[in-house]
C-alpha cells in the first residue's frame, strides 16, 4: 500500500480488527449490491469509501424526485438518469481507487448466478420480495453470504444468511414465499433516516463478513421500531422442511 492508500484508510488500518493485513482483504473483496435505492445508496457509500476493491450494482430505474428524501447517493441533478450510471460516478468521485461496475436491468436468474459466482458477498439493498427470494435461492446455489434488509414506515428489520455454510438458516426459513407481503414504502411511506440506519448496519455487516471478525447477524434477525427506537432481536433456526436451504 502507498503513503496515500495508508492515510485514506488510517483510521481503519488503526482498528486492530482490521490493520493492514485487512485493508488489503478489503481492497480483494467483490460485493454485489442489488437495488440502488435507500439502502443501496449507504451500503454502497461506506462499502466504496471502506476501500471494497470491487462493487457491482444493479438497478433498472432511473433517479426521480420522491427518491431524494432517503436515497442520498443521489443529487438533483442526478433526475432522469439511470440510478447505477449516477451511482457509479458518484461512488468513483469518493474513491477512485475503487473499480465499479453496474447492470441496467433486472437480473434474471443466469446472469445473477454468473455475477454471485465473481464475488465474496451479496447485499439484497431490493424492495420486493420476488428480488428477496430470488437472491436467496441464487446465493444458496451458489454459496455466498447474504446481507438482507427492509425498511418500511418507521421499522426496519436486518439479518446475515450465511448461504456459504449447511447450518446458516436462509431468507425462506423466514418467510413463506407467498404475494401477499407485497406492501412497499411507495403506498405506505417511509422515513429516510430510517433506511440509512438499517442501510448502514447492511455495510458494518458486510465488512464484518469478509474480514471475517466479530458475530455476525446469523440466525437472528434484528427489528427496528424507530418510532419509540427500540431494537428486538428474534433467533432464526434453519428450517428442516425448507426448501431452498434442507
Ligand atoms: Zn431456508
Amino acid at each position: 500500500m502507498d503513503d496515500e492508500q495508508l492515510l485514506r484508510y488510517s483510521r481503519q488500518i488503526m482498528l486492530p480488527q482490521c490493520g493492514i493485513e485487512g485493508q488489503i482483504r478489503l481492497h480483494q473483496a467483490a460485493v454485489l449490491i442489488v437495488g440502488m435505492g435507500g439502502l443501496g445508496s449507504p451500503v454502497a457509500m461506506y462499502l466504496a469509501a471502506s476501500g471494497v476493491g470491487e462493487l457491482i450494482l444493479s438497478d433498472d430505474d432511473q433517479v426521480d424526485l420522491s427518491n431524494l428524501q432517503r436515497q442520498i447517493l443521489f443529487t438533483t441533478s442526478d433526475v432522469g438518469r439511470d440510478k447505477v450510471d449516477a451511482a457509479r460516478h458518484h461512488l468513483e468521485a469518493l474513491n477512485p481507487e475503487i473499480v465499479v461496475r453496474v447492470y441496467k436491468e433486472r437480473l434474471d436468474d443466469d446472469l445473477l448466478a454468473e455475477l454471485v459466482h465473481g464475488v465474496d458477498i451479496v447485499v439484497d439493498a431490493s424492495d420486493n420480495f420476488t428480488t428477496r427470494f430470488q437472491l436467496n435461492r441464487v446465493c444458496k446455489q451458489q454459496a455466498k453470504p447474504l446481507v438482507s434488509a427492509a425498511v418500511i414506515r418507521m421499522e426496519g428489520q436486518v439479518s446475515v444468511f450465511r448461504l456459504d455454510r449447511d447450518d446458516s438458516p436462509c431468507y425462506r426459513c423466514l418467510y413463506e414465499d407467498t404475494e401477499e407481503l407485497a406492501e412497499t414504502c411507495s403506498e405506505t411511506g417511509v422515513m429516510g433516516s430510517v433506511v440509512g440506519i438499517m442501510g448502514s448496519i447492511q455495510a458494518t455487516e458486510t465488512i464484518k463478513v469478509l474480514l471475517d471478525i466479530g458475530s455476525p447477524l446469523v440466525g437472528r434477525v434484528m427489528l427496528l421500531d424507530a418510532e419509540r427506537m427500540e431494537w428486538r432481536t428474534v433467533k432464526l433456526a434453519k428450517d428442516p422442511k425448507c426448501p431452498v436451504c434442507s
